[in-house]
């Protein structure tokens, strides 16, 4: 995932899985004197949730002495989350929410030269991930997720999860044991009923029949290998509207700031 140089953008929010994450990095990274890391944070504009966790995140940066970075949807999209969700679109605030983040993650990283994205994804958000693009029909999906995204063409910073094998029990365990003052409240705006349910269903097959998870994910790799050798690599255009690369006219989170203005 990593190389002795790299300048490592880690996305951080203030959760047991990004702290976790960033502790873990910058321990490693006293091995490496030619890596650099960044805590990159993104403020949705969500009230009474996100000032909580952009304080702990500050709190841990200035505790392991990180410089830290926060971008803001306000000031990239000129909407808040909040906002979003009192339009009552079609789709729920997630679906844009995600979109945006993405997108907000990709430039904060740019912004301050960073070689590679880290993310905090568990085993648990991956087979999540898993089921739920099976059951959106999505199976193409798989291969763009996974341990390590590289973009062969050159346009996307490399996006890694280091954390993507451990249980989110043994993140949230590390987190109590190394004391991380970390945010436990769900976002108000959290109704991701599918997930959810996949959620439940994952942690009942764990229960009866151990090692569940590792196994979907073990498959997940071996369907990946597959599925990446079929799929053809997708021309990119660059955006009308942001110059992003995109395989269409407009990016998907410029087509949404279309939807929402129009
Ligand atoms: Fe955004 Fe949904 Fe996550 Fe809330 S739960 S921060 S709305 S993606
Ligand atoms: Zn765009």
């Amino acid at each position: 995932m990593l190389e002795y140089d790299d300048h490592i953008a880690v996305a951080v929010s203030g959760g047991k899985d990004s702290l976790t994450l960033l502790n873990l990095l910058v321990k490693l990274e006293k091995r490496f004197p030619k890596s650099k890391i960044t805590a990159i944070s993104v403020d949705e504009g969500i009230a009474a949730y996100r000032d909580e966790a952009l304080e702990l995140a500050r709190k841990a940066c200035d505790r392991l002495d990180v410089e830290h970075t926060i971008v803001s949807y306000r000031e990239l999209f000129g909407i808040t989350t909040d906002e979003i969700a009192r339009m009552r679109l079609g789709q729920t605030p997630c679906a844009y929410c995600g979109v945006f983040r993405r997108k907000a993650i990709n430039k904060a990283a740019a912004m301050v030269g960073a070689t590679k994205i880290a993310t905090a994804h568990n085993l648990d958000d991956e087979v999540q991930t898993v089921l739920l693009n099976m059951l959106h029909g999505d199976p193409l999906r798989i291969v763009r997720s996974g341990p390590v995204l590289r973009d062969p063409r050159g346009n996307f910073l490399t996006r890694i999860k280091p954390l993507c094998e451990i249980p989110e029990k043994e993140i949230v365990l590390y987190a109590y044991l190394t004391g991380l003052e970390f945010q436990s409240i769900a976002c108000p705006h959290s109704a991701d009923a599918l997930r959810n349910d996949i959620r439940s269903f994952l942690n009942l097959m764990e229960q009866k029949h151990a090692g569940s998870k590792f196994t979907l994910n073990r498959t997940a790799e071996r369907v990946r290998e597959l599925l990446a050798a079929a799929a053809p690599t997708s021309q990119l255009n660059e955006c009308e509207n942001c110059g992003d690369p995109t395989p269409h006219r407009l990016c998907e989170a410029c087509l949404m700031l279309h939807a929402i203005v129009a």
